[in-house]
């Protein structure tokens, strides 16, 4: 009998904590890295947010609390849903995790039944897959093609569904791709959804507060009021409020899928970090000046690194709309052959020996289900962008 579980047989590792811990090991082994895999904001989480844990501590916040979150978040978290999104939510109707990550796993943890299928559109974040099938559910992939700006449409929407379907996850502005529905793209879909009534959806909106461009953003449960009730509406305070390793991830939903949710985080995790609940208590409650002023950076730093991969002979890079992530296209690459002799068969190759000739790490495309492509986190200062842009050309001029 086999020690390990079977079920591990259907998952992988997640590509980007790998990427992150291997730039990891080679710069304390003494190599010149410069890690582009990661997808976290550089700036340090804002003062205020650090001296509210800080007093929470010295406060003696510090033991267990209810295993799904204080009452004081779930009320703030219920007021950001009011005043960002127009959604109005009761504290009955939401869940604290440990990082969006635990919210989307409890969830279909919650729901999915072999047999059970959820429409995700690709290129999409590497773990909503893994994650359907360790629960026991089987991804069904739509792609967002580049020509059409990554994004799906409401036919290919369509033609997914299948009486078997029971979740569609979405996320906009999109990780990898940066691409972002218009409210009126999300119409499009939501009209789909309106009429197919045994579909849930799965709204992360991580990267709600991150967009360059001149519309709002929308999310599906307030561009479709008929789907409130069917809609878990996902959030978290990492990337926003550059709040990554403090864990706390939320969501809304309809009562009786929020208390399934907490019944496995009650058996597993138990509450999310208590000080950093309190952290985010201040996060969504205190001021929010700062997320407009590294907007401004945000933006300047994608128009840059956009532009120095579209100089690269061989490489495709469209210009998303938000997120902190480029997804260029290395089509034009492929076939060719390195320095060292190797031959770039796909996009893995490609990341491995650029990291290994340039000590440039980002994660390969095939990870997020659109190849060949890779994805570049620009969270990090200009000077880093430029130094590795230089090194990806010259790898890259490099090819024969
Ligand atoms: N969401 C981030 C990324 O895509 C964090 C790493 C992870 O949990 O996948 O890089």
């Amino acid at each position: 009998m086999p020690f390990l579980s079977t079920t591990l047989d259907r998952v992988k590792p997640s590509p980007t904590v790998a990427v992150t811990a291997l730039a990891e090991e080679l710069k304390r082994g003494g190599k010149d890295v410069i890690s582009l895999g990661a997808g976290e904001p550089d700036f340090p989480t804002p003062s205020n947010i650090s001296e509210a844990a800080i007093a929470a501590i010295h406060a003696g916040k510090t033991k267990y609390t209810a295993p799904d979150g204080i009452a004081e978040l779930k009320e703030a978290i219920c007021a950001k849903f009011a005043r960002d999104n127009g959604l109005t939510y009761t504290p009955d109707q939401v869940s604290v995790s440990g990082g969006g990550k635990q919210v989307l796993y409890n969830a279909l943890m919650a729901t999915l039944n072999p047999g059970d299928e959820v429409i995700i559109p690709a290129p999409y974040w590497v773990s909503y897959p893994d994650m359907v099938l360790l629960a026991g559910g089987t991804p069904i992939i739509i792609e967002g093609k580049l020509e059409d700006g990554f994004k799906i449409t409401p036919e290919a929407l369509k033609a997914a569904i299948t009486p078997k379907t029971k979740w569609i996850i979405f996320n906009s502005p999109s990780n990898p791709t940066g691409a972002v529905y218009t409210p009126e793209e999300i119409k499009g879909l939501t009209d789909v959804l309106k009429r197919e009534k045994h579909v849930w959806v799965m709204a992360d909106d991580m990267y709600e507060h991150l967009l360059y461009e001149d519309f709002d953003f929308a999310t599906m449960a307030q561009v479709e009021p008929e789907l409130y009730d069917r809609t878990l509406t996902v959030n978290g305070v990492s990337k926003a409020y550059a709040m990554t390793g403090w864990r706390i991830g939320y969501a809304a939903g309809p009562v009786a899928l929020i208390k399934a949710m907490r019944k496995i985080q009650s058996q597993s995790t138990s509450n999310p970090c208590t000080i950093s609940q309190w952290a985010a208590v201040e996060a969504l409650n205190g001021t929010q000046d700062f997320i407009p002023t590294n907007n401004v950076v945000f933006k300047r730093r994608r128009d840059l690194i956009v532009k120095i991969l579209n100089d690269i002979e061989g490489i495709e890079c469209p210009m998303p709309a938000g997120a902190f992530y480029v997804y260029p296209s290395i089509k034009g690459l492929i076939g060719k052959t390195t320095k060292s002799g190797v031959k770039i068969t796909d996009d893995e190759t490609f990341v491995k020996c650029l990291l290994e000739d340039t000590g440039v790490a980002v994660v390969f495309g095939a990870a997020f289900g659109l190849a060949p492509a890779f994805r570049i986190s620009y969270a990090c200062s200009d000077e880093t962008l430029v130094e590795a842009g230089r090194r990806i050309a010259g790898f890259c001029e490099g090819l024969s």
